[in-house]
């Protein structure tokens, strides 16, 4: 089997188990409790937040475990714009872009629907891009918050993060972005980029399902959506899931070691992958910016097939990849992402979306561009008869 939908989630990588695995076992102790286990658990736990502050290039203490990536975008948005509301009642609007993942427009929705915030939408270009004007034209006095995500789950594009950030940061408002898809491709340093919040999620490079991080500068304000022990500094009660914490900083580590050789690897194979594709299905439409893109994601929309018909052809030629809308967990509706690239509903049900791991191979992207040409030719001939 070829996997190309490691946009989805990744394996684990053996590294990670084995550096998780005392912590499951011998060392399994709570780390709040004051005897040796729970000292032994509390250290690695502390080592695991300096080894992700040192990638984000933060201080320890700047580092909230949170239980994933959609955990992370809800604990930054809501927690961020109702802090700021509790500090300012004039301070009632949250902007983000028109391509974010469900985790973060459907916690801007809330506070839309439960507490009274104003949503404002920021539109992209045809290439899924946010523009600096974009941007400006939407900000106010009395906006809590702008979240934007680094780079998009569907079409791979990538924002001009630090750009956007100073911009907001020019009416002092504060900037958050989700870097579940970045991280393990892209630079993470939060000073480089300039964001004051900034999620990520263990399980898309090589750690399990259930850890996440999110980073928030210094001393802003941040209401906890999640009450009990005081656990993360108050930001997120509950008994911390060491395991997941020492496998995401391990993988994190990991990856942003690789991240350079592997990033330039990577995305030279896919662009010969994109220009087979073009190649084999000339009416095919690469979704995403053409350059400004992940080195993982190679994103099509195939006309006059539909995305899950040649999603099930390509599984029985051995590749699994994913429609556009993967996310929407048991959606058939067109891709939201898509229409905001200004797709039309039509086109954007036959979207494909490829994504691998640093571990994909020329081979396996040859074969799996041929498995394309014959899954769309096999879809089309099935549509005319
Ligand atoms: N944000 C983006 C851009 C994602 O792609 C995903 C997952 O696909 C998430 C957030 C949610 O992360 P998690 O699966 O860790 O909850």
């Amino acid at each position: 089997m070829i996997f190309l939908d490691a946009a989805a989630t990744t394996p684990v990588r053996r590294e990670v188990l084995e550096a998780m695995w005392p912590y499951l076992s011998g060392d399994f102790g709570n780390p709040s409790s004051h005897h040796s286990l729970g000292e032994a658990a509390a250290t690695a736990l502390a080592a695991a937040r300096s080894a992700v502050a040192k990638v984000l290039n933060c201080r320890a203490g700047e580092v909230t475990f949170t239980s994933g990536g959609t955990e992370a975008d809800n604990l930054a948005v809501k927690g961020i714009a109702l802090a700021r509301q509790a500090a300012d009642p004039a301070v009632n609007r949250v902007a983000i872009s028109g391509v974010e993942h469900p985790a973060v427009e459907e916690s801007a929705r809330y506070l839309e629907r439960v507490h009274g915030f104003a949503v404002d939408v920021i539109p992209v270009d045809g290439d899924g891009l946010v523009t600096v004007d974009a941007l400006k034209s939407v900000l106010r006095p009395e906006t809590a918050l702008v979240s934007i995500m680094y780079a998009n789950n569907e079409v791979g594009t990538v924002q001009p993060v630090a750009e956007l950030a100073a911009a907001a940061h020019e009416l002092g408002v504060p900037f958050h972005t989700d870097a579940v898809q970045a991280a393990g491709w892209l630079p993470l340093d939060v000073k480089g980029l300039g964001v004051d919040a900034l999620s990520m999620s263990g399980h898309k490079l090589g750690a399990p399902k259930g850890s996440g991080v999110l980073f928030t500068k210094g001393r802003l304000r941040l209401e906890p959506l999640v009450h009990g022990g005081g656990q993360e500094r108050g930001r997120r009660s509950g008994t911390e899931n060491v395991a997941g914490a020492v496998a995401l900083s391990t993988a994190l580590t990991l990856a942003s070691a690789e991240q350079d050789d592997a990033a330039l690897r990577v995305s030279g194979l896919r662009d010969r992958f994109i220009a087979a594709v073009l190649a084999t299905v000339p009416d095919a439409v690469l979704t995403g910016h053409p350059t400004k893109r992940l080195p993982s994601v190679a994103s099509f929309c195939f006309p006059g097939t539909s995305g899950e018909s040649v999603l099930l052809e390509l599984e029985r030629l051995g590749v699994v990849c994913s429609s556009g809308s993967a996310c929407a967990a048991g959606s058939d509706a067109p891709s939201p992402v898509l229409l905001a690239l200004g797709l039309d509903a039509e086109t954007a049900q036959t979207a494909v979306r490829f994504s691998v791991t640093s571990a994909i191979t020329p081979a396996e992207l040859e074969q799996a561009a041929e498995a394309v040409e014959t899954a769309v030719g096999r879809v089309r001939k099935l549509a005319q008869t």
